[in-house]
């Protein structure tokens, strides 16, 4: 089992929620989007092509390459990232200014790279880790999940392996070994 730290600094209302593939980083979000409306959940742009089922502007802004850069070149993302070697993601700006400044709380669910941009850009924004049980169970939910093919598996738990190498880096550190109870944790540090 891995640890979990005390608690380490001050917090604002700009929240991170990062952590390694396949802990369940989406599944919690969503949960808090559903039970905690008051709270936003930031949505990202990204050059990957929508699942089935994903909604523009819902889940992603789906845009392709040019309009990325545009977005990065006229400084509307406040974090941006290639993620997993392939896609671009990045957060637009104006709707969490716009939202802080309304005194809500906003919610990013982004990757390592990203957090670490945030933390630059907004020192005093909260950074919420979000960890499996253990490492085999992060194996466990990542084969279960089936939705990549062994090389990309293998792929995303070398990234795991770094990510979690960075755990320490984070304010809160909190375990999804029950999804409600971490949503309400995640959920009570953005409060
Ligand atoms: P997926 O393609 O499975 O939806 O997301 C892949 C990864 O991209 C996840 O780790 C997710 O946290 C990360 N991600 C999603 N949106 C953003 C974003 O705006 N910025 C960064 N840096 N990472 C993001």
């Amino acid at each position: 089992r891995f640890p979990v730290a005390t608690p380490r600094s001050g917090r604002s209302r700009l929240v991170v929620l990062a952590g390694p593939t396949a802990v369940g980083k989406g599944t919690v979000a969503g949960h808090i989007k559903q039970h905690h409306p008051d709270i936003l959940l930031s949505v990202s742009a990204t050059t990957r092509p929508a699942r089935p089922g994903e909604v523009d502007g819902e889940h992603y802004f789906f845009v392709d390459d040019a309009e990325f850069d545009r977005l990065v070149t006229e400084g509307e993302l406040l974090e941006y990232a290639t993620v997993h070697n392939r896609y671009r993601y990045g957060t637009p700006r104006r709707p969490i200014d716009e939202a802080l400044e309304a005194g809500r709380t906003v919610l990013l669910e982004i990757d390592l790279q990203g957090a670490r941009q945030v933390r630059a850009a907004a020192p005093s924004a909260t950074l919420v880790f979000l960890l499996p049980p253990s490492w085999d169970e992060l194996v466990d939910r990542l084969v279960g999940r089936g939705t990549e093919q062994e090389e990309e598996r293998a792929r995303r738990l070398r990234t795991a392996r770094v990510e979690l190498a960075a755990q320490d880096e984070f304010d809160y550190r909190v375990v999804n070994d029950d999804v409600e109870r971490a949503a309400s944790e995640v959920a009570a540090l953005a409060r």
